[in-house]
């Protein structure tokens, strides 16, 4: 059973809030996601459709073939290691593909194949005859767009005759100069002044608008508005296409302004579930005594691999310290690291060259390690209220026991408040008069 009711761990008051390297944003958590992935995620959920025009039949592709691609880019596809398309790539492609165009707002968790999706209708889109730009991509940032332009160039090796650009800081055109290549991709504050202040791109001769990371770019200051200014200088016939992991009210509003007359798919996040989990409790007074319980239990931790969560930058430090003149070697995931960083400390646990990974949550939302056995909550969750944090508890614990294998999580529980969690007897309820 679950004991993440309502414990507070001993340090919750001491949480580093001032500590900015330990606040990863979305879109560095996103980046790093996509850095790190190597294949689709799971997902055993069925895609929910609503069309624009319900009464039109609804296509959807089991093959690559089916959607009559251009040879060279068919080739590029199947060079990527794809041999099917996805699960929202069944859906969301032929309507991307369809003629006359139609618009689409797509949502689903990272690594459903959203980006190879948007490319593939890029690639395809474009009529490489024509030397101006006729599709624009907006994504959050620097480093995320660069990630996109790879994956068209990938897909696109075939191609030759397709060219891309990079609207990005520090990527200055002379002054006058249209751009000839097909497709731009950029950030929006950039790309809005390529299209306005610069006149490089002809925002009327856009036929294809692409918004990725949604939720990404709404969080961000002035990205929304910015994109908002874009938007209005296309043309009424532009094919809009939006993309999103996530689905907030305000990201749904936002959507519904610059995606007229949408086709909706969403892919719901498949459930964690604790079936196969076996869940553990170790009462400890203090953060010697869990140091002292955790060597007791090192040896089971090096036996597959196990992830140790602290609740601190501090703490982390602390435990890491503490292992290391014990002897352990142990990898790190820390706020100070940089993306690439920590990438590749992701990596080098993942090939098994270490057995044990400590980190805080910050810094390990939403990453995938696959072969992760066990999971000891160092400190259990809290939020910033230090009220027990079921949910990220569950999605910790729920990286263990992946793909029905079994999974062990122990937690290390502060005794002083341990007492706040009672056996209730339902029949007998006297007690809590
Ligand atoms: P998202 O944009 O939703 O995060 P991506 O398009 O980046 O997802 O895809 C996630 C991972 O899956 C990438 O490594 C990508 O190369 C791979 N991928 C995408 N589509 C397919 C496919 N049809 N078959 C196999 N792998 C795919």
């Amino acid at each position: 059973s679950t004991c993440a009711g309502n414990l507070v761990p001993e340090n919750a008051g001491d949480r580093d809030l001032t500590g900015e390297a330990d606040k990863v944003n979305l879109a560095e958590e996103s980046l790093l996601n996509k850095m790190i992935r190597h294949a689709l995620v799971r997902n055993r959920n069925q895609v929910e459709v609503l069309q624009a025009d319900p009464t039109s039949p609804l296509y959807s592709v089991k093959t690559f073939e089916e959607l009559r691609l251009k040879p060279e880019l068919l080739e590029g596809v199947y060079k990527m290691g794809f041999n099917r398309p996805s699960k929202i790539q069944e859906c969301a492609l032929p309507m991307m593909l369809a003629q006359p165009p139609q618009n689409l707002i797509a949502q689903a968790q990272s690594g459903t194949g959203k980006t190879a999706a948007f490319s593939l209708a890029m690639l395809s889109h474009v009529n490489p005859a024509n030397k101006w730009t006729q599709c624009l991509c907006v994504s959050p940032t620097y480093e995320l767009a660069l990630q996109i332009g790879k994956v068209i160039e990938q897909m696109g090796k075939f191609c030759p005759d397709v060219k891309v650009q990079y609207a990005v800081r520090g990527n200055r055109l002379q002054r006058g100069v249209q751009l000839q290549d097909h497709i731009a991709i950029g950030t929006p504050g950039t790309l809005l002044d390529w299209c306005t202040k610069y006149k490089h791109i002809d925002p009327k001769k856009i036929t294809m608008f692409v918004l990725d990371e949604a939720d990404v770019m709404i969080a961000t200051q002035g990205h929304q508005d910015q994109s908002l200014r874009i938007y209005r200088q296309l043309t009424k016939d532009c094919q809009m296409l939006l993309f999103s992991a996530t689905f907030e009210d305000s990201v749904w509003r936002f959507a519904e302004r610059v995606v007229p007359d949408p086709n909706i798919i969403k892919l719901k996040r498949e459930e964690e579930t604790l079936d196969n989990i076996k869940q553990f409790y170790v009462a400890c007074k203090d953060k010697e005594a869990k140091f002292t319980a955790l060597c007791d239990l090192y040896g089971c931790l090096t036996i597959a691999q196990a992830m140790i969560f602290c609740h601190t930058r501090k703490m982390a430090s602390w435990l890491v310290d503490q292992l290391y003149r014990e002897g352990h070697q142990v990898a790190v995931l820390s706020g100070q690291l940089t993306v690439e960083q920590r990438a590749a400390v992701i990596e080098r646990f993942r090939n098994g060259k270490e057995k044990v990974l400590v980190t805080t949550n910050v810094c390990s939302r939403g990453i995938d390690v696959e072969q992760v056995s066990l999971v000891v909550n160092f400190d259990l969750p809290v939020d910033l209220e230090g009220n027990a944090d079921s949910e990220t508890y569950l999605h910790r614990i729920g990286r263990t026991g992946r793909f029905g294998r079994q999974g062990f999580a122990v937690n290390m529980v502060d005794s002083k408040h341990n007492r706040k969690i009672r056996k209730l007897d339902t029949q007998n309820l006297e007690e809590m008069e």
